[in-house]
């Protein structure tokens, strides 16, 4: 677009330039034309004057020789039938006028012989008359060169030139006017459809954001209402069962939390990666009870591995939560039940794959899609579901799983028959690491209870950990701020060890405050905590100690038991 107005543009200043060029050429060609033609004109008069007068003074040679001045008379007067002539002399020896005659001014008295001779109008041309090669006399011819109406005529042609380019100047001029008005009425359209343009994406943002929150906060409420209302009636019973079974549906509340949160990082793509070489048969066995907690009772999974699978290596998490997001549209297609299979199967490498793939496809037998919606259902926020039903996220987070794990995501479907989305997911030929038994929380026994300063903006995370830390058996010391917990660095010295989360408001963030601690006290050990990969990876590239977030208790405790001297 802006292409095409650049060249309108140029072209616009270069059509003036060139018809002023033609008019200008015109100009001159048709002034010198006018110029040649009047030489030209001038010349061929004075030639043809010049041999009447010859003729007149080769005819009165006789008459004036013999002084017949009757004779010379009539060839002078025959001159008079050309209208042309003004006036025709013959003179005699001495200059004497033999005979004449002059239709406007009188004639010389006497004739001296010289060049042609342009005189107002008229031409005044004068010979010699020559008898035995002796001049006895001269004749005199005076004609009118041109009479007005031929000059007229004459340069008629050349004042039609001139308003023909006078004329093409003019139409151009206004072509030139009326695409440039074109031209900016076009200016005007364009920047009015882009402004329109911007609304329109400006008002899909709002309605994507209107969705997000709409879905994700409906869901984050309940899972609240969930907790709250649990916590509340825990702490109204001493029934240990059911305060058993409250504190289940608490933790279910938390993880469903949790994975919507994992979700809605891996959109915004800062969530971490953490590969690992599965086999994934046995973690879709593992994940049979997640399936079957999540999707209806009369929505069945049926899951069926090829003998010998091929290993990938890929985030265990992000694979569960892709297969539990298209397993959970799977049951939504499904609203009257049906059976969802899990296929899982080598794909040899072959012209259509860059190597050796494990395919794992996930039919419904649900309403479809149509053909046209396929694309889109990859897009951050497409839904058709209603508010509070889809948050449009699931399939975006399939997408970037498969895109992070060097994979991809097909999608087949026939509307009212059912839909396939298949994951392939490039095969690994590692082995796969062998998994230490998870470990207790450690309680640190060393021989005087520890002292920790935990900076923390977030008042509930702050007594969160506090509290972790204390059932850990240490002490612990809040700072909500970098800076503050500088302040209480200086002022006090008998810290074992600083825990700081990284994203804090204030100039300084974690990463700061531990450069600077590093500065201070080289040998105080330091733990970042965060959630977000890419501040993950700036702890990493420095080499400092990082606990990822959402963290559980012993996962605390060991990093906390390696950070600290042993006692
Ligand atoms: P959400 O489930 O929150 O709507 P998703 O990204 O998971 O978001 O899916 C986007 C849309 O794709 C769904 O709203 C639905 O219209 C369509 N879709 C996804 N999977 C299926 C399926 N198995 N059958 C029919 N439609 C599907
Ligand atoms: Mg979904």
């Amino acid at each position: 677009m802006n292409d095409l107005m650049r060249r309108i543009g140029g072209s616009i200043f270069v059509t003036p330039v060139i018809a002023v060029g033609i008019a200008v050429a015109l100009l001159i060609a048709s002034f010198s034309l006018a110029v040649q033609n009047e030489r030209l004109n001038r010349a061929e008069k004075v030639r043809q004057v010049t041999v009447q007068a010859n003729i007149l003074a080769g005819s009165v040679a006789a008459p004036l020789f013999f002084d017949d001045d009757a004779a010379a008379k009539e060839y002078v007067s025959a001159l008079r039938a050309n209208p042309d002539v003004e006036a025709a002399g013959a003179y005699g020896a001495a200059g004497r006028l033999a005979a004449g005659f002059s239709r406007t001014a009188p004639l010389p008295p006497a004739n001296a012989v010289g060049a042609p001779l342009f005189v107002g109008g008229d031409l005044i041309v004068t010979a010699p008359v020559m008898q035995d090669g002796k001049t006895i006399g001269s004749v005199y011819l005076r004609t009118a060169t041109e009479t007005f109406p031929r000059r007229a005529l004459r340069y008629l042609g050349i004042a039609l030139i001139m308003t023909m380019a006078s004329l093409l100047v003019a139409v151009l001029g206004a072509s030139f006017a009326s695409v440039s008005r074109a031209h900016r009425a076009l200016q005007l359209e364009t920047a009015g459809r882009e402004k329109a343009e911007e609304a329109l994406r400006q008002s899909q943002k709002m309605e994507a954001m209107g969705q997000l929150t709409g879905g994700v906060a409906h869901d984050f409420n309940n899972l609240l209402m969930v907790a709250s209302s649990g916590l509340d009636l825990m702490q109204r019973t001493t029934d240990p069962a059911r305060r058993e079974r409250l504190q289940a549906g608490i933790r279910q509340a938390i993880e469903r939390g949790a994975s919507l949160t994992q979700q809605l990082l891996a959109f915004s793509r800062r969530s971490p990666l953490n590969p690992e070489v599965l086999d994934l048969p046995s973690r879709m066995e593992g994940m049979h009870a997640l399936l079957d907690r999540s999707l209806r009772e009369d929505v069945f999974v049926d899951i069926k591995a090829e003998p010998g699978l091929w290993r990938v290596e890929v985030d265990p998490s992000q694979f569960e939560v892709a297969v539990l997001n298209i397993s959970l549209n799977a049951r939504d297609a499904m609203p009257k039940g049906g059976a969802i299979v899990i296929r899982m199967e080598n794909l040899p490498v072959d012209a259509g794959r860059s190597g050796d793939m494990v395919r794992v496809s996930i039919t419904d037998t649900g309403v479809g899609v149509p053909a046209e919606m396929i694309p889109r259902l990859f897009e951050p926020f497409f839904t058709t579901k209603d508010v509070g039903q889809g948050t449009g996220l699931g399939l975006s987070q399939v997408y970037g799983f498969a895109r992070a794990s060097g994979g991809e995501v097909t999608v087949d479907s026939v509307v009212g028959k059912g839909t396939t989305v298949s994951l392939l997911l490039p095969r690994s030929l590692k082995s796969i690491a062998v998994e230490p038994a998870p470990r207790a929380a450690v309680v640190d026994n060393a021989s005087r209870r520890r002292r920790l300063l935990v900076v923390e903006d977030d008042d509930a995370v702050a007594d969160l950990v506090t509290e972790m830390l204390d059932e850990l058996g240490y002490d612990a010391v809040r700072a909500p701020t970098a800076s503050g917990a500088l302040d209480t660095l200086g002022a006090d010295s008998r810290f074992d060890l600083v825990f700081s989360d990284m994203v804090m408001p204030g100039e300084m963030g974690g990463l700061d405050l531990a450069r600077e601690i590093g500065r201070r006290r080289p040998d105080l050990p330091i733990i970042l905590t965060t959630g977000y990969s890419a501040a993950a990876a700036a702890v990493q590239a420095e080499g400092l100690r990082l606990l990822v977030k959402p963290y559980r208790i012993d996962a605390l405790a060991e990093e906390l038991q390696a950070a600290l001297p042993r006692e």
